[in-house]
């Protein structure tokens, strides 16, 4: 099997440490020798998630973690205000309408972020609704949304945030504490450069009270956080309620020492010199960028096309002569982007440097 340089927006590659971790004989998914790497990893997610509140793995992909979160914070029949500005939004909204809520949609330009000034308009036309959910990072698109001020006036109104950080959590900052995010989901797959199958979501004190209030009107076994709290406050065997993939753990238990040793902060940076420094050489050879730059967030760049070059033909290209996979735009961007991922392994001098030299060997090879 030929080895690509994963420069999508996730899956990543992971580092040799997280492989090597995977490389592991089955440990049972209880007893003392497997809750304390299980403790560790639990206690280096906290401090990557910047709370002391609660918090879950819970093995699915990230959309199950969102699904757990929508179906455990809203009854069927509430209401939730949804900001849609890209693919992952509308896809939030079909995850709530299947859990029976309803969703109440802002409709942003993809590209653009949502403005809190609109989230507080819709909130004070209806007072119905119970809870904002929000992609931080919309990445179909690029856009870091405000979250900090869109959290703020979610709050000012007495409400509850749920904050999908699937993209966003150990690449920029999401101090889930310090916000007050109500419920912040995540998954291992993206900045937590690990392999794919984990997602996380942590709970404070407040969404507690108001899944507390409706507990009995929630469906659902595995999707309900009721559940999982229950075995991790009752339950002696193990603090979740089945089997865990141990071997992913072990694996997002090393990568989490990895993230920690270099620290967030350290992390934070050299993520945005990485954007920094691709999208100054894109610019250089005549591309321009999606999104302003105010809202570009720095884990994905999102190019646009120019005069004379074919997206699907780079991208093709990049693959077939560099070994490097990018993304394309979804939906109504198909064929508008590409989507470049600094995320995992794509981090390195290593592939950035390659990204740029393949793109100036497409446009050497065809001239425009
Ligand atoms: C990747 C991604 C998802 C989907 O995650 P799955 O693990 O495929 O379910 C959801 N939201 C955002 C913002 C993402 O980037």
């Amino acid at each position: 099997m030929k080895r690509y340089k994963l420069m999508i927006p996730g899956p990543v590659d992971v580092p040799d440490e997280v492989l090597q971790a995977m490389i592991a004989r089955s440990l049972p998914h209880y007893g003392d020798d497997w809750m304390e790497i299980y403790g560790e990893t639990l206690q280096a997610l906290h401090k990557v998630f910047g709370t002391q509140g609660d918090l879950f793995i819970m093995p699915g992909p990230g959309s199950a973690a969102s699904e757990a979160a929508l179906n455990s914070m809203l009854a069927p029949g509430e209401k939730v205000l949804l900001p849609v500005s890209g693919f992952f939004s509308e896809r939030l909204g079909r995850i709530a309408r299947a859990c029976g809520s309803e969703v109440i949609v802002l409709e942003t330009t993809w590209g653009e972020p949502v403005q809190p000034e609109r989230v507080a308009e819709a909130l004070e036309r209806d007072h119905e609704i119970k809870a904002v959910a929000l992609i931080h990072h919309e990445t179909s698109t690029g856009v870091l949304n405000p979250l900090r001020e869109i959290a703020q006036v979610t709050h000012e109104h007495g409400l509850p945030i749920i904050v999908d950080g699937i993209s966003s959590i150990g690449g920029v900052p999401l101090p889930v504490d310090e916000w007050g995010i109500e419920v912040c989901i995540s998954v291992a797959n993206k900045c937590l450069e690990a392999a794919p199958g984990l997602g996380m979501i942590s709970v404070n004190e407040r969404a507690w009270q108001v899944m507390d209030a409706k507990k009995d009107k929630i469906h659902g076994w595995y999707l309900n956080l009721n559940v999982w709290r229950e075995y991790s406050h009752d339950w002696d065997w193990h603090p979740y309620p089945t089997t865990v993939p141990t071997h992913l753990i072990m694996g997002l238990h090393a990568s989490l020492q990895g993230i920690l040793a270099e620290g967030l902060e350290a992390r934070y940076a050299r993520y945005q010199r990485t954007a920094d420094k691709v999208r100054a050489g894109l610019r250089e050879m005549g591309f321009e960028m999606l999104v302003a730059p105010e809202y570009a967030c720095p884990l994905i760049t999102a190019m646009k096309g120019r005069p004379g070059v074919a997206l699907d033909a780079l991208s093709r290209f990049l693959r077939d002569e560099h070994g490097i996979l990018v993304a394309g735009g979804i939906g109504p961007l198909r064929g508008q982007i590409l989507r470049v991922g600094h995320m995992g392994r794509a981090l390195t001098d290593e592939y950035s440097q390659a990204f740029l030299t393949a793109v100036e060997d497409f446009l050497k090879r065809n001239p425009s």
